[in-house]
C-alpha cells in the first residue's frame, strides 16, 4: 500500500510556486519576505506629482523579481489563497517596522488603511479581494507598533477601468485617469479628514496608487504613504542583477527608514 502522504499528493499536489515540491512554500521563498521594508517610490515614474510635492512614500517588502513574482501570481490568480498565511504575517511584520516612522506625523490620530480596489472583472475572476487580506495585515502590524489603525475600504473602480494586465505604462495612466471613486459608505467611514495609508499588492508604474491618492486628497484626506508586497525594479535595472538592486534598496531603506 502506498504511504498516505503519497496518495494525498496524487489527489492534491503541494508545491511552492517556485516549483519546490511537497511544501506549500519553501524556506527560500519565505526568506525573500523577511527583510526590512524598502522604499520604492522612486522606481515608480507615475507617482511623480509634477507639483513640487515629493512622491508619496511607498514601502515594499521585496523587489518584484524572481520567485517572488511566482508567489504573487499564484496567490492572486491561480487559486493559492493559502499563501495568505505566508504573505499576511510578512506584511504585518513590515508594517510594525514602519509604525515608528509614521508615528510623528500622526500626533495620535487614527490611521485609515485604504486598500487599492480591484476592477470588478478581477474580483469576479478571483472570487475574492486579495488586497483586503494585505490591508488587514498592515492594520495589525501598525497596532503591534502601538498605532490605532483600521481598514476602510473606501474606494471602488469606475466601471470603465480595464484590468491593468498587459497594458503599457502610458495606457495604464490613461486607463486609470479618474477611474477610482470614493464610495458613499467609504466617505462616511473616513469622515472629514483622515490620515490614510494605501495598501496594494505590487507597485509597478505607480499609476494606480497615484489615482487613489488623487481620489483621497480630492476629498480632503491626507495620504501618508503606501505599503505593497513587492515593487517592480526600475526599468534600467530589470535587465541587470536583481540581487544588486535588492542590496541597493536595502541600503537606501537603512537611510530613509530607521529600522
Ligand atoms: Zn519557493
Amino acid at each position: 500500500m502506498r504511504p498516505v502522504r503519497e496518495l494525498a499528493r496524487l489527489l492534491l499536489p503541494v508545491a511552492c510556486p517556485c516549483g519546490e515540491l511537497d511544501v506549500p512554500w519553501c524556506a527560500g521563498c519565505a526568506a525573500l519576505l523577511t527583510g526590512p521594508p524598502i522604499r520604492a517610490e522612486h522606481g515608480a515614474p507615475r507617482l511623480d506629482r509634477l507639483d513640487g510635492v515629493p512622491p508619496v512614500p511607498v514601502w515594499a517588502l521585496t523587489p518584484y523579481a524572481g520567485p517572488v513574482r511566482d508567489v504573487v501570481v499564484h496567490w492572486k490568480d491561480r487559486g493559492r489563497a493559502d499563501l495568505d498565511r505566508l504573505l499576511a504575517p510578512a506584511l504585518r511584520r513590515a508594517a510594525a517596522r514602519i509604525g515608528p516612522v509614521l508615528s510623528p506625523a500622526l500626533g495620535g490620530a487614527p490611521i485609515a488603511i485604504v486598500p487599492v480596489p480591484s476592477t470588478g472583472a478581477a474580483r469576479r475572476a478571483r472570487g475574492r479581494e486579495p488586497v483586503a487580506v494585505l490591508a488587514r495585515a498592515v492594520a495589525r502590524g501598525l497596532h503591534d507598533a502601538g498605532l490605532p489603525a483600521r481598514v476602510v475600504p473606501a474606494l471602488a473602480r469606475r466601471g470603465a477601468g480595464r484590468d491593468q494586465v498587459g497594458l503599457g505604462a502610458r495606457a495604464r495612466g490613461r486607463n486609470l485617469a479618474g477611474s477610482v471613486r470614493m464610495t458613499r459608505p467609504g466617505a462616511r467611514a473616513l469622515g472629514q479628514r483622515s490620515m490614510c495609508i494605501l495598501v496594494d499588492d505590487v507597485l509597478t508604474t505607480g499609476a494606480t496608487l497615484a489615482a487613489v491618492e488623487r481620489a483621497l486628497e480630492g476629498s480632503g484626506h491626507d495620504v501618508l504613504g503606501a505599503t505593497v508586497l513587492a515593487a517592480t525594479p526600475p526599468p534600467a535595472r530589470t535587465a541587470g542583477d536583481d540581487t544588486a538592486f535588492a542590496v541597493e534598496r536595502q541600503r537606501e531603506s537603512g537611510q530613509n527608514l530607521k529600522v
